[in-house]
Parts: structure tokens; sequence; C-alpha cells
């Protein structure tokens, strides 16, 4: 326990992304008195460098029951009590956000991950609409209505740069405080209702990746400040985790010039995926966007190595110049800063794209039997002019009948799995409470957003800022309404 406190508040809030403005925005509607911890110098997190999409129920019951499959399949942790309050909450939120500007818009963008699923239909996904353009433009649409509400509309105070960095608890182990640091001095907040943790998730804590995810070298494309604290913090005060080897992980390439990795969307036409011997090993357009890792992360047993981390997207000279490599680049905190020049002229100077004039110099540059790559695109071209894909015993969609591999020079990117985001963490109940192994809530302790999310192995899109805003207005809501323990 602290004698003295140098700032004291109703409800602290640790992290301002998504879920920590949605649960600030609510403790302060119960008439709280609200204070924000940011560690970085900007709010927004995970959330303003995503593409801000949101899924959203439309029939309760039919939605659970494509959740509960997810899990199913997945053999993850299921909480079915935090399942059908993550249904039920959701489907009040695009009501909540109207709530906070009357004259938002959403526009929808597509529906299940898993369509073959049964429930499948209930699920849809929504943006906010606007009049921003680029890749992130509905995530930032989301952020300004959301941080609006907190600092403009109701003036709750924000203090950047100042991590949190342990959770303060009094006799009974209940949390009363936080201990952060601020101009390079320790300070300590003391918290007269309850802390809320929303500090995103490990996507850039290699230690905790290392000892969760299998796979490696894992990279991430989201926000830097997104180091495991919030787990940390939680395990110090008795936290049980859980869905720590839950990702959402899409394909990238990591540069030295970036902390964060950037997004490639692998399969157009005229591109494979070849391991690192140079051979096939997926059906490039059944990958899921999120699922990345799971495509990947095979362990070879004989070489003692992962035979697909990194693999290697390859096209020829005619695919250069159609079009950027990849369809879904500014997204992620390193594809806001860099702008993915039209022909791939600029990656190539960059060295991010490795070529050669032949596709034997390329296979060399790449440490691969020549051989064993002049087969794999023999085979490819095949596929394409035939339309049959036999190693995978599909027909090829229309749109990949178009381009073979043919014409020097040829291109590489190394590819990584790289992270959205992690989905493991503390523990939560249906009121947001943190709880112990045992399933036990710690007093004063709620938690909201990526950190222990609901989410395990298999993701449906859009679900982490729906449970984003759904858990940030349940660990809001308790927090505010908790009765002052320790004032
Ligand atoms: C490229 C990309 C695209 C994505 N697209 C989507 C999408 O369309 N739909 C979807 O549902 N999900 C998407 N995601 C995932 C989603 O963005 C995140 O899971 C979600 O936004 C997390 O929100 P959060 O509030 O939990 O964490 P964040 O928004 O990451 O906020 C956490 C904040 O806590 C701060 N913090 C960390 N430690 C401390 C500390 N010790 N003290 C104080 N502050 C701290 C961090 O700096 C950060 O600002 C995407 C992710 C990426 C990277």
């Amino acid at each position: 326990m602290t004698a003295k406190w140098d700032m004291s508040a109703d409800v602290v809030v640790i992290g301002y992304g998504g879920a920590g403005a949605a649960a600030a925005i609510t403790a302060h509607d119960t008439g709280a008195e609200v204070l924000v911890l940011e560690s970085t110098a900007h709010g927004g997190g995970n959330t303003l460098v995503s593409f801000g999409g949101f899924m959203h129920p439309e029939d309760s019951v039919q939605a659970l029951r494509y959740l509960t499959a997810l899990f199913d399949y997945s053999r993850s942790e299921r909480d079915d009590r935090l399942l059908s309050i993550f249904v039920e909450e959701s489907a009040k939120s695009m009501d909540w956000l109207k709530s906070l500007q009357p004259d938002v818009s959403f526009q929808t963008y597509g529906g299940a991950s898993y369509p073959q699923l049964a429930g499948a239909s209930a699920i849809r996904k929504y943006v906010v609409s606007g009049a921003r353009k680029g890749a992130t433009a509905f995530a930032q649409n989301l952020w300004q209505l959301l941080s609006h509400a907190v600092e403009h509309e109701r003036k709750i105070p924000v203090l950047p740069l100042t991590p949190a960095q342990r959770l303060v608890t009094g006799s009974t182990g209940e949390v009363i405080g936080v201990i952060a640091q601020s101009r390079g001095q320790e300070i300590s907040i003391q918290a007269r209702q309850g802390v809320i943790l929303t500090t995103g998730g490990y996507e850039f804590d290699q230690s905790t990746l290392l000892n969760s995810v299998k796979g490696n070298p894992v990279y991430s494309l989201g926000h830097p400040g997104n180091r495991g604290d919030g787990v940390r913090m939680a395990q110090k005060v008795g936290a049980g985790l859980w869905h720590m080897n839950g990702v959402s992980c899409a394909f990238g390439i990591k540069v030295p010039e970036f902390e964060s990795a950037l997004l490639i969307a692998a399969g157009a036409a005229g591109q494979i995926l070849v391991d690192r011997s140079g051979k096939r090993f997926v059906n490039e357009g059944a990958i899921e966007r999120h699922a990345g890792l799971l495509a990947v992360d095979l362990f070879d047993i004989q070489s003692l190595s992962y035979p697909r981390i990194p693999c290697y997207l390859i096209f020829d000279e005619a695919t250069r110049k159609r079009g950027p490599v990849s369809r879904t680049t500014g997204l992620g905190s390193a594809g806001i800063r860099h702008a993915w020049s039209r022909d791939n002229s600029t990656e190539i100077k960059n060295g991010w794209i490795l070529k050669d004039e032949t596709l034997a110099g390329l296979a060399r540059k790449l440490g691969m039997d020549a051989k064993v790559l002049q087969h794999t695109i023999d085979l490819w071209n095949t596929t394409v002019r035939t339309g049959m894909d036999a190693l995978y015993g599909r027909e090829l969609p229309d749109d990949l009948r178009t381009a073979t591999i043919e014409t020097g020079p040829f291109h590489a990117l190394e590819i990584y799995p790289c992270l959205l985001n992690t989905q493991g963490g503390p523990k939560r109940n249906e009121w947001a409470e943190v709880t112990d192994p045992f399933g036990v809530p710690i007093p004063g302790l709620y938690s909201a957003g990526e950190l222990g999310s609901i989410w395990g192995l298999i993701y449906q899109g859009g679900g982490n800022i729906a449970e984003c805003l759904a858990f940030g207005r349940i660990a809001g809501r308790n927090a505010g309404n908790r009765p002052d323990t320790n004032g």
C-alpha cells in the first residue's frame, strides 16, 4: 500500500485504445471520476492502425451457434456465459455509437469468416463511414468518434507517456491503485472504485510470444505500445490467464526501417507461396486472412526447423508491373508510414523485394535448389493453363487463370507470419472482472479488449473491435458503479 497518493480518481483506465475509450466513456457516464493512462505519446493503439471493422450479430441465437462452432473446431477454451454476454452486448454497439454521435453512419463489408458453419448468416461486419480515404480510414472514423467523446465531450483526463507499471493492492488483495511512470518519476494513483486494464496484447513482447505461440519468428503489424504490460500486471496480483496461444495473424514482411511489419495479402493472380525448399505448400486462396500462422507453424522434426517460416511469395515481371503486389498495404503501424509504390519499384530499390534475371538465380539467392523451384513454377503454369490446381484438388477461380509466372526478371518477397493482435491474457467474467486461476474475481480489477480476449485459436473478423466496444462498456459500467471501498 502507498501511504500518500500523487493523484486519485474513482476509476483508472490503463491503455487508451478502443477498449480503453469505451470503458472510460461508460464509467464516466455512471457518474464516476475517470482518469486514463497511456504509455505512448498518442492514444489509438492497435484500434487506430486497424481496418476498423466490427462484428455485429444480426440474430443472437444463430450468432451464438456460429461462435460456439468456431470454438468446437479450434478446441480452444470456450466460456458459454461470456460468449452469450458478448453477443447480447455487441448487438447494442451501433446504437451506443449513435448515442455518442447521432449522425454517425455505418456500412457493411461482409460477414462470417467461416461461412460453412451453422449460424454464419447471422454475422455481419460494419465500419463507421466517412469521407476519409486510405486503408485505415474506417479506423480513423471510429477513433475520432470515441476520442472526441472522451476528450472533448466529457473532458476525461488522458495522461500520455504515462506507462502503468504495477497495480497496488490493499490488505485483502483488492486493487486500489496504480504505480506509473511519468517524466522519469514514479507516481502513485489511487483508484477508489477500480482499475480497468485495456493495455492491448503482447504483440511486441518476444518473451511472452516465445512462451505461448508456436512458430518463429513471428512479427507484428500493429501498435508497438502493446508489450504485454497488462498480462504481467494482472499476473502479479493473481490473475488466471487464458487463450495465450490465440492470435489473429496475417502475412507480412519485416524490414529494418520499421519496428512493425508490413502487411502483405498473398495469392493474387500471378503469385504463389513456396516454402524454404521452393515447394508450394498451401492453397493460397484458402487461408483465412486472420489464420496465417496456422498455415505456416508446422515444425519439421527431422530438420528441426520451421520449413514455412519464412516462406516466399514468387511472381514475375509481368505481375510486378501490373500493380502493388499486396492490395492491403497501408494497414498497420508501418503501413500507414509507407505508401507502397504502384509498380513495386520502390520496394525493389529498398531491397524488400528480391529480384533476379533468371529463376535459377532467384533460387540461388533464396538458398533453394533451382530444379525444385523450376518444377514448382512449371506445375503452377500448367495449373493456370488448365484451370485445375491438382495439388489441392480445386478448380482455379477465373481471376487466377490470367497470369502465369514466366517473364523474367523474377521476384520474391520473404514472408513471415505477422500478428494483427494477440488474444491471450487475464481471464475476465461476464462483469468484466478479472478472475484468479480458480475463477474468483480480483476485487477492483476489470479488463476489456484484446487483453484476455474471448477469442481462441480461430477468430471471426471484426471480433476484436466488437469485443473492445462490448466489454469496454461492461467494464466501465461495473467499475463505475462499484462502491468506493478504499476512499
Ligand atoms: C492492421 C490491423 C488491422 C486490424 N483490423 C481489425 C478489424 O478490422 N476489426 C477488428 O475487430 N480487429 C482488427 N484488428 C485488431 C484490433 O485492432 C485490436 O485487437 C483492437 O483494436 C485492440 O483494442 P484494445 O483497445 O484492446 O487495444 P489497443 O487499441 O491496442 O490499445 C491498447 C493501448 O494500451 C497502451 N498501453 C500498453 N501498455 C500500457 C501501459 N503499461 N500503460 C499505459 N498504456 C499502455 C498501448 O500503447 C495502446 O495505446 C486489426 C489489427 C491490426 C494491427
